[in-house]
């Protein structure tokens, strides 16, 4: 992409009221768009990377035979009539113009809307195991809308939802989603902490967040530094210091990002849709049930909040929306351009920055901000030596890369 076709712009200055370090660097990056509290438009950049973590997380959801589908965002009365959440959950109500009443709500999160659909689907013990999901906007009236996209009143979820004829299935399935969700948040650049929370629908059971470490955290967790078990503070009856019952180590107390959740929904929406399969022995039984979510903005104002610089962003390679920012700087034989080309030629995704009329400051701080992880600048100076200079977005050296060679380095 060049950046002169790009309609957004950098922001040296940090916009007014964001007061969270994800919101500023990538309002300023050009990468969101705050509409309202609570309410972010992905701008380019920012969609290019949000289409990146929903990839990564399509393959590992297809990876342990995920199907994935899409739901209506607009969800009828009935369905949480038939659970009793419409009371009690922080929802925008949809009224029809001229409409007194509102029958509809904005999902903000779709067990029972699945579960219907499931019951007129499944019939026997044959039909199950099986797990859908989608990537969706969901709508929630979050009274605490001031942290950029870890919480948002509209925002994308991945919602999978796993149903099972036994309990001893669906405890195989949650292990599995388990290991897939640790594999994105890693592929993602995050080392996720799997913590228990509180929750579940078994007797005794609990349900388990994904947890990064970050001083904006709203969640407060418990770590062993030995061997990682954690608890959430919610249900959580240590203290800093205290030893862990897993194996005598330190529990250190952390603020955390849940950037994923996980939960035993046992037999709770089967029941109330009369999702009822036939067993083996040709009796009738509730389907059991799993819920797994993954908030893709959230993840993404993660990566921000542990991954950035006095300057700016520094993307994972994996998230980053471009690989290589190329800059041209007083370049009048097009040498830039015919690079650019070549590599877009060679699948290399660049952001070249062909601006007239900027200097090479401006350039250097927009390529900063951005957070691609190569930077290439080609000049009249690096060209007398028919080279390019190349830095990583993580250190401060440059070298000088011969033009020729500059594909072996992307590759
Ligand atoms: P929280 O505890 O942070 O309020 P939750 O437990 O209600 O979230 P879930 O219903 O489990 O969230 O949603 C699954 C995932 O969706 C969460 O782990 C999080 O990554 C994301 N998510 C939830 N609420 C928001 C929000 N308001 N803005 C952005 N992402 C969210
Ligand atoms: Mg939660």
């Amino acid at each position: 992409m060049r950046l002169s076709k790009l309609f957004t712009k950098t922001a040296r200055e940090n916009p007014r009221g964001e007061i969270s370090v994800n919101a500023q660097l990538l309002e300023r990056g050009g990468f969101i768009y705050k509409n309202s509290a609570g309410v972010y438009t992905f701008l380019p950049l920012g969609w290019r990377v949000i289409n990146k973590i929903a990839n990564i997380i399509r393959e590992e959801m297809n990876k342990i035979g995920g199907v994935e589908m899409l739901m209506p965002a607009l969800v009828e009365k009935k369905y949480l009539d038939a659970t009793k959440r419409w009371d009690v959950e922080i929802g925008f109500e949809v009224r029809g113009k001229g409409e007194k009443k509102a029958g509809f709500v904005l999902g903000w999160t779709h067990e029972e809307v699945l579960t219907e659909i499931a019951s007129k689907f499944i019939s026997s013990y044959k039909d199950l195991p099986f797990a859908a999901y989608q990537i969706q906007t969901k709508f929630r009236n979050e009274p605490r809308a001031k942290s950029g996209l870890l919480r948002g009143r509209e925002f994308i979820m991945k919602d999978l939802y796993s149903f099972h004829a036994s309990e001893e299935d669906f405890w195989r399935y949650y292990e599995e989603v388990k290991k897939a969700y640790l594999k994105i948040f890693h592929r993602c650049g995050l080392e996720a902490i799997y913590t228990v929370a509180a929750g579940g629908t078994f007797t005794g059971s609990n349900t388990h967040e994904f947890q990064v470490p970050a001083a904006i955290g709203e969640d407060t967790i418990f770590v062993c530094e030995k061997c990682g078990y954690a608890e959430n503070l919610e249900i959580s009856r240590f203290k800093a210091g205290d030893a862990c019952p897993k194996c005598g180590g330190e529990m250190v107390e952390k603020k955390a990002i849940e950037v994923g959740n996980i939960f035993p929904l046992g037999t709770k929406y089967s029941k109330a849709f009369g999702l009822q399969f036939v067993n083996e022995r040709g009796k009738k039984e509730y389907v059991i049930m799993g819920s797994y979510g993954i908030g893709l903005g959230r993840l993404m104002g993660a990566v921000v909040e542990v991954s950035h610089d006095e300057n700016g962003i520094i993307w994972p390679e994996s998230l980053a929306p471009f690989k290589v920012h190329l800059i041209e700087l007083d370049d009048k034989k097009g040498e830039a351009d015919n690079i650019y080309e070549r590599l877009l030629h060679n699948g290399v995704e660049v952001l070249f920055d062909d601006r007239q009329g900027k200097t090479a400051g401006e350039k250097f701080a927009d390529a900063d901000l951005i957070g691609c992880p190569i930077r290439l600048v080609i000049s009249e100076r690096t060209l007398r030596e028919k080279s390019v200079e190349t830095k990583s977005r993580r250190e401060k050296e440059v070298k000088l890369l011969p033009l020729t060679k500059v594909l072996d380095l992307l590759k």
